[in-house]
Formats: structure tokens, sequence, C-alpha cells
């Protein structure tokens, strides 16, 4: 990929969400996304900054979607362009969350009405409709075809992968000393299929030490349990050397 090719301007931001700017880049196939320090939970009701986290989940997600790709996966991932910048190939993303789960946790404890912490016989896959003034809802395959979020060939497919996908952040994870408990994934339509997209950091994953069970994810800043940079400075120290 040529640099010369794309150019980053502030005045080419094309949307600005909780953590990250996209931007447009000259090549119109091609988009920046730009890693924020800014941190939010529990639909954006609670809001705050955490020192080196745009640069830390740049470092993590461009690693795992860089080693991703080399083992056969289809990501937006084109490169790492600077500390916060990623560059990536523009998708029309499917507004459906796919939560990806191997330990029961958050929204599902309370769910099911069980302690955090039981693991799952098999995966799960939920989805959500992806729509903040909505509170992201979680919704079902039949949901997606009527309202046209997804077509029953895509939802196959986006499940099949999510599927291969867990296997593969199973073992990672766990050849760095993490549980992955549960995560968030975005798929999105380009003119090379459907690609996996936006970030896989620990703001959209909950990760556990496997030996002390300590919490390294945004679960930190959810429950205010301090040491914020910290832990995502060591994710990324694992991920990188992994
Ligand atoms: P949000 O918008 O939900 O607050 P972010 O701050 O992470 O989230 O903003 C990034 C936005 O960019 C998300 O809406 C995400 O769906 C979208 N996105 C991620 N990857 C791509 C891509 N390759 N092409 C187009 N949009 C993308
Ligand atoms: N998640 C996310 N964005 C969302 C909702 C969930 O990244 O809008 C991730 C979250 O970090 C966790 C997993 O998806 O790793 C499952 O989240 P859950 O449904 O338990 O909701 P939470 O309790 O985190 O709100």
């Amino acid at each position: 990929m040529n640099k010369q090719n794309t150019k980053l301007s502030r005045e080419n931001a094309i949307h600005e969400g909780k953590a990250k700017i996209i931007y447009k880049t000259t090549n119109p196939s091609l988009l920046i996304q730009y890693f924020k320090d800014d941190a939010s939970a529990f639909n954006g009701k609670k809001k705050g900054q955490i020192e080196k986290k745009g640069e830390c989940n740049n470092d993590i997600s461009s690693n795992i979607f860089s080693r991703m790709e080399s083992d056969g996966f289809k990501t937006h991932f084109v490169e790492k362009l600077s500390a916060r910048e990623m560059l990536v190939k523009k998708v029309e993303i499917i507004p459906v969350e796919i939560v990806v789960r191997n330990i029961v946790a958050g929204s599902l404890a309370k769910r099911m009405g069980v302690e955090p912490g039981m693991p799952l016989s098999i995966p799960v896959v939920e989805h959500y409709y992806k729509d903040d003034d909505l509170g992201d809802p979680m919704i079902n395959r039949f949901h997606m075809i009527a309202f046209n979020l997804a077509t029953d060939d895509e939802i196959d497919y986006i499940e099949v992968e999510a599927l291969k996908i867990n296997e593969w952040m199973v073992n990672f994870f766990d050849r760095i000393g993490i549980i992955l408990v549960d995560y968030k994934l975005e798929f999105g339509r380009s003119p090379d299929g459907i690609l996996l997209a936006d970030e896989i950091s620990p703001d959209g994953c909950r990760f556990w030490d496997k030996a002390t069970k300590e919490v390294l994810d945004k679960d930190r800043f959810r429950r205010d349990m301090g040491k914020l940079t910290q832990t995502y400075e060591e994710m990324r120290h694992r991920v990188l050397g992994g």
C-alpha cells in the first residue's frame, strides 16, 4: 500500500464516534480510523478519558488483525499508519453487533440470573441492533431479515466466521495467559466480500488473567477499578509480544 495515496485531514472526518474518528482519504475505498483516549460505558452515560488508550488499542487491534490476515481471515485492516491511525478498507457496516461469549459475564449473567465466571459448554453468539438511541437492543435472525439489516446468506456467513474467529482468538489469548471471556465484533460489506471491521481491543472484549483472574479490560473503567492506563499497556505488551 502506497502511503502517498492517502491523506489525513481533520476536515475529512466523516464520523466521530465514542472511541474513534473516521477520516476519508483521497482513495475512496480506504478510510483512516483514529483511536481516541475517550472512554464511555453504559451506552454513553459514563464518560472519561484513559491516557494512552488510543495508541494501545491501535497497536493491539493492528497486531491482531494482521495475525488474522496471515491466517486467512478477511478483515478491513490495511496497515498501521501512525501511533493512533489505522488504514482500513471502507465497508458498509452491517448494523448488528455480534457478541461471542465463552464464559458468563456482564449482561448474560444478569439475564440468566447466574454469577459471572461460569464457563459455557459451547460458545454463544448473540446479535444486538447497533443503535445508540435504542440502547443496542438484542435481536435475532428473524429481526435481522425482517428489518433488512442483513440477508439470510450474510447471517450464515457471519455466524460461521464468528465461530472460526472465536477458535482463533481463544487460542491466541490463551497463549498469552488470557482467558477470553466475551467480546463484540462488527462486520461490513465491501467489494472484497464481507470483512471483519472496527477494532479488537480491551474496549470491546473481556480479558481475565489466566493465573490471577485479574480483569484486564474496560470493565476496570465501567466499575471504577483503577489502573486503567496500566491495564491497556499490559494488554498491549502481551499481545505484541505474543
Ligand atoms: P461508535 O460510532 O459506535 O461510537 P467508534 O467511536 O468506534 O464507535 O466509531 C467507529 C465507527 O466506524 C463505528 O460506527 C464503526 O461501525 C465504523 N467502522 C469501523 N470500521 C469501518 C470500516 N472499515 N468502514 C466503515 N466504517 C467502519
Ligand atoms: N460490547 C461492546 N459494545 C457494546 C456492547 C458490548 O464492545 O455496545 C462487548 C463488551 O465489552 C463485552 C461483550 O461485548 O465484552 C458483551 O457485553 P455485554 O452484553 O455483557 O454487555 P455489558 O455488560 O458489557 O454492557
